[in-house]
């Protein structure tokens, strides 16, 4: 039996016959939730996480193995920081990223093919002519197969919408990653997302009607998530039919509010056995040509307070797959809308 699901690096062998290779860019952008919200953002929000391991600046030190470093915050994005105007970059500085990212990805995985990829917080939260600007210099940067951008369901209006639209001008594919997280209002009222459900089908629906690829996030094991939770998340994501899914478990990391919540008590997060049997759940309700790009978080092991013993990435995937495969199961076997 083959991969009980539609794994990424498969369907970029079949729709391109190469993989693709993603070049981290951080164009310092930031976040209308973290601006509105006292700079926390998210309770969840790791403001190191966003960026791609290779580009992060001062974590060379820290290994696969470190021991967790609590007071992280300090080299998080302060407060300082994120009140700066939303958009400010140098054109060299962003050449550098991209030359550094290439260059890295040739000599780790031999890498040919890229996509360039807006990941760092919210990459359409400047005023259109700015993105204009950015995204064109980009997409002249370099031959790309790919534009990824990430972004907020907030970010998201018909300016910006036919502006990434527009971009497809220039590179073949472009890709709008949208967070959804969870499907109940009540969890993400906990999360403090700052968005309902109501405002993510709006944005994905309109991504979906631009012609735009969509990859959707969801994360599971939220404190106070159960399976209705976990269905009405379910229900949103076959709702909208995305192109690609990434799916993470709650990691708890330094410097968030919801460390804070870990610290005095409240706040667990899902052990691997949990977070096994979510994402089994969630995978056998969806259909099967979603293509799943993602299935756990990592959180770098300095930064991570909460699970210190779940497994790597591979080894994740091994347990995954022997499960699902030990119970027959597989993407879409129980989605309804056959
Ligand atoms: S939307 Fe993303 S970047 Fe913004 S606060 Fe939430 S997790 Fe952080």
């Amino acid at each position: 039996m083959s991969c009980p699901y539609n794994s990424y690096s498969a369907s970029l062998m079949e729709k391109h016959g190469h993989r693709i290779y993603r070049v981290g860019i951080d164009a310092g952008f930031t976040c209308p939730n973290r601006l509105s919200n006292g700079g926390q953002g998210c309770v969840y929000c790791d403001s190191l996480g966003a960026r791609a391991a290779y580009q992060r600046k001062g974590e060379s030190s820290f290994g696969r193995d470190s021991g967790f470093v609590s007071d992280i915050d300090t080299m998080s994005c302060n407060s300082n920081d994120i009140q700066k105007k939303p958009l400010v970059y140098e054109e060299q500085d962003i050449m550098n990223q991209i030359e550094r990212g290439i260059s890295f990805l040739r000599q780790r995985y031999k890498a040919e093919h890229f996509a360039a990829y807006l990941q760092s917080f919210s990459n359409t939260f400047a005023p259109v002519e700015e993105l204009k600007k950015l995204y064109g210099f980009i997409l002249g940067a370099y031959t790309w197969e790919s534009f990824i951008v990430s972004t907020r369901p907030d970010c998201l209006d018909d300016g910006r919408l036919d502006l990434l639209a527009s971009c497809r001008d220039a590179c073949p594919e472009v890709c709008v990653e949208l967070g959804l997280q969870s499907g109940s209002d009540s969890i993400l009222r906990s999360m403090k997302r700052g968005h309902d459900v109501a405002c993510f089908i709006r944005a994905a629906e309109k991504v979906k009607a631009r012609g735009l690829s969509l990859c959707v996030h969801v994360l599971t094991g939220f404190p106070g998530e159960g399976k209705a939770e976990l269905d009405e998340t379910i229900a949103v994501i076959n709702a909208v039919h995305p192109d690609a899914l990434k799916i993470h478990n709650l990691n708890i990391a330094a410097g968030t509010e919801l460390y804070d919540r870990f610290l005095d008590g409240e706040a667990t997060a899902p052990s691997l056995t949990r977070h096994v049997s979510n994402t089994i759940y969630l995978l056998r309700r969806i259909p099967s040509d979603i293509v799943i790009e993602r299935l756990m978080c990592e959180t770098p092991k300095h930064r991570l307070a909460s699970p210190r013993l779940f497994p790597d990435k591979n080894r994740f995937l091994g347990i995954l797959e022997k499960e699902m495969k030990a119970l027959g199961a597989a993407q879409g076997d129980l989605w309804q809308g056959h």
